[in-house]
């Protein structure tokens, strides 16, 4: 008996169906594609790791740890978090594996499924994926800007054209203490209109209210202290020369002093990168320096500087113009109309596919007009069809679904006929 219950994907989940799996596989093979001309190594890590490792990295007070992660107890009762991002657990692998050996810098980069429990919305999913790349071990300015110009190039490359950058820096301990000083001796007097959020952060964070998204608090912090002017000589070096290799690059920046991000582990540059065509979630990417987190998780002292790029909403800032790159050059349909035909008709379809081409084949055994009218919906170029007069004389006939032509090629000639061009 046929159940009642329908089940349904879970709520902030997506079922990608072929046509955008197809969209996003052909943004994989570009974000692979340049990773590797910059000299990036794939990392993949598994998908769930140590709670610790997260709230130690991330920090408690973040968004992530204090509310959206998917944890669970093992059998063993260890406490497991489902990936939320992926600079700790690819810093974690850097560690583990002892890969900063040898004293060169480590170019790593992945493309990965993340898991937030987050409100769902346009652009914000609980299932998404994202693509970054982490460069380990070197302190330069120089570092920076070439992970900011990576993330600009792939997203260019994507076809995303009006994007924003953003930049910033918060940085390094020293400079950013006394700046976190002299925000929380700003703030204090008006400690009683603060939200309950940024009344606690003001004790444990007090940088992320700069991220506050209510209004009235963004007004009182535009007589806030700028951290720009917080910074040491050598941190402010370091800005402007990161800005200087920029516009060398000619990679269009805007400098928002305002921009901290959400995560602990930021020291120096912060950037982000924005997209005016995807509503209230407007980032597509944010990245920045972490020169502590090795050593807070345990490593020996390593600079590294990374971004995250979220797929699903570059998918959405492209809108229309994204297209799947990967169709092979000849969409083809292999029509068949008795058993021995049908034979005949899977060897073929089984030469042509290992050339490259896409072949689709009918196993439902319709009609002959059925197929061609199937082949047509699909929008092959041409319909090889196969009937008993063809087997007799070990023939096809070829149709162009375009111009209504048709001739008959010998079995043998039919693979150099649809040779796919390289
Ligand atoms: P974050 O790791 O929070 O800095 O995020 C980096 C990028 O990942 C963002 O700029 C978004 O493009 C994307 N992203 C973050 N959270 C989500 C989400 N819940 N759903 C879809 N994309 C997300």
């Amino acid at each position: 008996m046929a159940s009642e219950k329908q089940f349904k994907s879970i709520k902030g989940t997506k079922d990608l169906l072929p046509e955008e799996a197809a969209r996003m596989r052909s943004a994989g093979a570009t974000i692979h594609n340049v990773m590797n001309c910059w000299g990036y190594g794939e990392i993949r890590t598994p998908v769930f790791e140590q709670t610790e490792l997260f709230a130690r990295s991330v920090g408690e007070e973040s968004d992530i740890v204090s509310k959206q992660m998917y944890t669970f107890s093992d059998q063993s009762g260890t406490s497991l978090t489902l990936k939320p991002e992926l600079t700790a657990p690819v810093m974690r692998a850097y560690i583990e594996h002892d890969m900063g050996r040898g004293g060169a810098s480590t170019k790593l980069y992945y493309l990965d499924t993340l898991f937030r429990q987050e409100r769902p919305q346009k652009g914000r999913l609980r299932q998404f994926h994202q693509f970054g790349a982490e460069a380990i071990g070197s302190p330069h300015s120089e570092q920076d800007a070439e992970i900011v110009a990576l993330v600009y190039t792939i997203l260019t490359e994507l076809g995303i054209e009006d994007m924003t950058l953003h930049i910033n820096s918060i940085g390094s301990d020293d400079s950013r203490n006394a700046f976190r000083q002299a925000l929380v001796e700003f703030l204090a007097p008006y400690k009683k209109d603060l939200s309950e959020t940024s009344q606690r952060r003001l004790e444990t964070n007090p940088l992320r209210i700069l991220d506050s998204k209510s209004e009235d608090e963004q007004e009182l912090l535009q007589g806030a202290p700028a951290i720009l002017d917080y910074l040491d000589d050598e941190d402010l070096a370091h800005y402007e020369d990161v800005k200087h290799f920029l516009e060398r690059m000619n990679i269009p920046y805007t400098e928002n002093k305002m921009m901290v991000r959400g995560l602990d582990y930021y020291t120096r540059t912060t950037f982000e990168i924005t997209s005016p065509h995807v509503g209230a979630q407007d980032a597509l990417c944010g990245g920045g320096r972490y020169d502590n987190l090795i050593e807070d998780l345990g490593g020996k002292r390593t600079p590294a500087v990374g971004f995250a790029a979220g797929i699903e909403r570059i998918l959405l800032a492209l809108g229309e113009k994204t297209q799947s790159t990967d169709e092979s050059k000849n969409l083809l349909y292999v029509a068949a109309t008795t058993h021995e035909a049908r034979e005949q008709a899977l060897t073929v379809a089984m030469i042509l596919r290992a050339q490259g081409n896409t072949v689709h084949f009918d196993a439902l055994r319709r009609s002959l007009k059925a197929q061609l009218r199937d082949a047509n919906r699909l929008n092959a170029s041409h319909c090889i069809i196969i009937g008993e007069d063809e087997m007799k004389s070990k023939s096809a006939q070829v149709k162009s679904l375009s111009s209504g032509e048709q001739e008959s090629v010998p079995i043998d000639s039919l693979a150099a006929l649809f040779m796919p061009q390289q």
